[in-house]
């Protein structure tokens, strides 16, 4: 099933796109259906149940705020910073109701829903206490968002547009790319223009590659102390400034451009963390990867590329928007389904997949570089230290972002011929996260989470 650049790409508040965005966008879903059965007006109280990874690390990762902004009817997109939870609480904007998150959201720490380990169950009640309506909602990765029926209905083939590329697999993606004298890059356009004007894709493109820079200079210039029990200094001022003060003095190494590319991932991650602005690519907790890759690029990879910097970085863009669309339809981006292969391991291919079309390599060479930058990530756990996106994730996503570029430089330096397939390797990736043990899947119960000192 193809996923649309405009679903890939979200932008909204970190810390987490499946525990922060989702969560708002269910909430939001949940005060759409009772205004839609004129309920709206009759809701007193509310009570929002978390089940798995959610009710363990929820508080952590700032879910039982963003359930009170998409209460409230807030849209994640046009934040820029956490505001203040009023109470009562205006339900959609405008019926205040008895609601304060810290009561009123239950964590289920021992129950998890059958059909994925994020579910929320959102209960209204009258001022009686009677119940009005209740509903489940799962939170499936980078924002998106799923009722129980959508859930059931998943594995029905849905007719696409007409005049849409589908594709189920890589090799079908470089297939039709073929047959069609298409670049990757060039595919996802032709089926953006399908769904909405050439204009308004063009529009969308520059508005994410713009929210992934500001992320970056925001984060390098913001001094401080990270929220939560952990009291993380933010770093990336402090290596910005060191890089600025080494390149006044002509001080700079063989080794300087990977300095830099820590400190745009580093500047992005700490952002989310504190709950900026940031991209979901494909996640929040996974946000400084691309950008970092992005940055990069615009600065150093142009050079050598047949396109220009923004052209580039539009290149690169859709083509990572059409391998994470591999990823969702056969795999999974959900850190509490498949471990931090889902979220800094498909970051990872997505960046390197873009790089390397970016530098104008051939349809071979960018699943190439996918497929070396995914190989490399196979068995990454997702252990949050304390149950917040900073340990181990922002150095992770540092981490990430240098694989990346060396994975598109090693695709690049082939002929595009490679022992494993992208599709092969996305297959692994999903039987590995399964079979990975539950703690070790966004529940903060056992790895750095368990033997690091903090908590
Ligand atoms: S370890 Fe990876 S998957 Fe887990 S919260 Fe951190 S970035 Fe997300």
């Amino acid at each position: 099933m193809y996923t649309s650049f405009f679903d890939v790409f979200s932008i909204g508040i970190g810390p987490s796109s499946s525990h922060t965005m989702g969560p708002m966008r269910a909430a939001a879903r949940f005060v759409q259906s009772l205004r839609n059965r004129s309920l709206l007006s009759h809701v007193a109280q509310l009570r929002v149940h978390l089940y798995g990874s959610l009710a363990l690390t929820g508080e952590g990762h700032g879910t039982p705020s963003a359930i009170a902004y998409g209460l409230m009817g807030l849209d994640a997109e046009s934040m820029e910073s956490p505001p203040p939870i009023p109470h009562p609480l205006p339900l959609g904007g405008i019926q205040p109701i008895d609601f304060c998150p810290t009561e009123h959201i239950i964590a289920e720490k021992n129950q998890s829903l059958a059909e994925h380990p994020n579910g929320l169950l959102f209960r209204a009640l009258d001022a009686n206490g009677s119940l009005l309506d209740e509903q489940v909602f799962f939170s499936i990765g980078g924002g998106a968002v799923k009722s129980r029926d959508e859930m059931m209905s998943q594995d029905v083939p849905q007719a696409s547009p007409p005049g849409l590329w589908e594709f189920h697999s890589c090799r079908e993606l470089i297939d039709i790319c073929a047959r069609e004298h298409f670049s990757i890059a060039q595919l996802t356009r032709h089926n953006e223009t399908h769904l909405r004007s050439a204009p308004e894709l063009d529009a969308r493109v520059r508005l994410v590659a713009k929210a992934m820079n500001c992320a970056i200079d925001r984060g390098a210039s913001t001094p401080g102390t990270l929220p939560g029990v952990l009291h993380m200094p933010r770093r990336a001022p402090q290596i910005y400034a060191r890089l600025e003060e080494r390149f006044r003095h002509n001080e700079t190494d063989a080794l300087t451009i990977i300095d830099w590319i820590n400190l745009w991932a580093f500047a992005v991650a700490e952002e989310n963390a504190a709950g900026g602005r940031v991209v979901t690519a494909p996640t929040m907790g996974s946000a400084g990867v691309l950008p970092a890759v992005l940055r990069y690029f615009e600065r150093y990879g142009c050079k050598d590329s047949p396109f220009s910097a923004e052209k580039g970085a539009e290149i690169m863009l859709l083509t990572a928007s059409a391998i994470c669309s591999l990823y969702r339809a056969n795999a999974s981006i959900s850190g509490a389904e498949v471990g931090c292969q889902g979220e800094v391991g498909v970051a990872c291919s997505m960046a390197a997949a873009g790089l390397a079309a970016a530098m104008g390599g051939s349809n071979q060479q960018i699943e190439n570089a996918a497929e070396i930058a995914m190989e490399h990530n196979l068995g990454l756990t997702c252990d949050p230290v304390c149950g917040l996106v900073q340990v181990p994730c922002i150095e992770r996503n540092a981490i990430g972002a240098v694989k990346a570029v060396n994975a598109a430089r090693l695709a690049l330096r082939g002929d595009g011929s490679h022992f494993v397939s992208l599709d092969s390797v996305i297959a692994t990736m999903y039987e590995t996260g399964r079979h990975l043990h539950r703690n070790y899947r966004e529940t903060s119960l056992a790895g750095l989470a368990k033997n690091a000192p903090a908590c």
